[in-house]
């Protein structure tokens, strides 16, 4: 409940956002960070994220910008971050001997009573907690970026974290008002990643064999498939697709299904083909050229605070 303190292990972007999506139910939060200068910029940038958020009223939680940055504090150390934590989110670069390295520190410090979540977006919990005393302790907590906009947090337990730790993980996301998934196992890639890469495989190819530009396999998201899943996830939109819901739709649909599946081809393999990669980049820079990318972003996430707004409606 709110009061409780939660440690931050790195103070980057996800960091951050994390610190903010903390302090918003009014937990205490501690940020620790290798780099003092790194912790001096978050502090930074808190302060200006927050009330800017509340200038425009897209402040989360019952709070002022100003109560929740007294909520915030700092540490260079690591036995510091532990005491009293009732969890822990990393947010360390995405290298996995670092996070091994990392681990096993936190393993020495940690008590009975703190839960440690990885922000990975790739490694599951098994590959650097495996080995550890505390391993029962520790899984995954995925955002998806930017995590102040955006609900869905992936749990993923490695085989020996305890249920205690997940359930625990799972309803603190919820005081956040996240929206989290437990997956009943881990898996590369999780779930968000292999449904994504699955997409962007086949985009790859359509653009790679020249039947649709770069801007116009986009719109077939932005413009179509993507309205409907800002709603809906793509089984119950098949389930509003047929007369006798899902069922009938798969068996209508089904042989159809099949016959186009098996046309897909092999796995792109994105880093060899050069002359794709290329030519993706060069219109992709067209349509949002480099130097403009962070305006790009910056409207992207104001528009997602409106459609968050608007989701809660539905
Ligand atoms: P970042 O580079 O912005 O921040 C990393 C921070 O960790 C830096 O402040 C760095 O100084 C600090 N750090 C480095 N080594 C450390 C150590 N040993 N102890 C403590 N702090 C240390 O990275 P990020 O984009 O915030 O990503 C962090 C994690 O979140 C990664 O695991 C990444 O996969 C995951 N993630 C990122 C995104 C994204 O879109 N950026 C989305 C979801 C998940």
């Amino acid at each position: 409940s709110s009061g409780q303190k939660i440690g931050i292990v790195g103070s980057g972007l996800i960091g951050r956002a994390w610190a903010m999506l903390f302090v918003s139910a009014g937990y205490r939060v501690q940020m620790y960070d290798i780099l003092e200068s790194q912790l001096a910029t978050a502090q930074q940038e808190l302060q200006k994220e927050l009330h800017s958020l509340e200038e425009r009223g897209a402040l989360r939680g019952q709070l002022r910008a100003a109560e929740q940055l007294a909520l915030i504090g700092f540490t260079q150390r690591l036995e510091e971050l532990v005491v009293n934590a009732v969890h822990i989110q990393e947010c360390v670069p995405e290298q996995l001997e670092l996070k091994k390295s990392l681990y096993s520190q936190l393993d020495g410090l940690l008590g009975d009573d703190t839960v440690v979540a990885s922000s990975t977006s790739t490694f599951m919990p098994s590959l650097y907690s495996e080995g550890l005393s505390r391993r029962q302790q520790m899984l995954v907590a995925h955002p998806l970026n930017p995590p102040y906009f955006i609900p869905l947090v992936e749990i993923v337990p490695a085989p020996w974290t305890t249920a205690e730790a997940v359930e625990r993980t799972r309803l603190l996301m919820l005081s956040l008002g996240q929206r989290p998934v437990t997956l009943k196992r881990e898996i590369e890639g999780f779930a968000t990643n292999r449904i994504q890469y699955a997409i962007l495989n086949e985009v790859w190819r359509l653009v790679g064999s020249g039947i649709l530009s770069v801007a116009d396999v986009d719109r077939v998201l932005s413009q179509g498939l993507g309205l409907r899943y800002a709603l809906l996830g793509s089984l119950e939109t098949a389930h509003l697709n047929a007369p006798g819901g899902v069922a009938d739709y798969f068996q209508r649909f089904g042989g159809e299904i099949s016959a186009v599946s098996a046309t897909y081809g092999p796995t792109p393999n994105t880093r060899a083909e050069a002359g794709t990669l290329a030519e993706i980049a060069r219109q992709c820079e067209e349509l949002v050229p480099l130097e403009a990318l962070g305006q790009r972003r910056a409207t992207r996430d104001a528009f997602l605070t409106q459609l968050a707004k608007l989701k809660k409606q539905f």
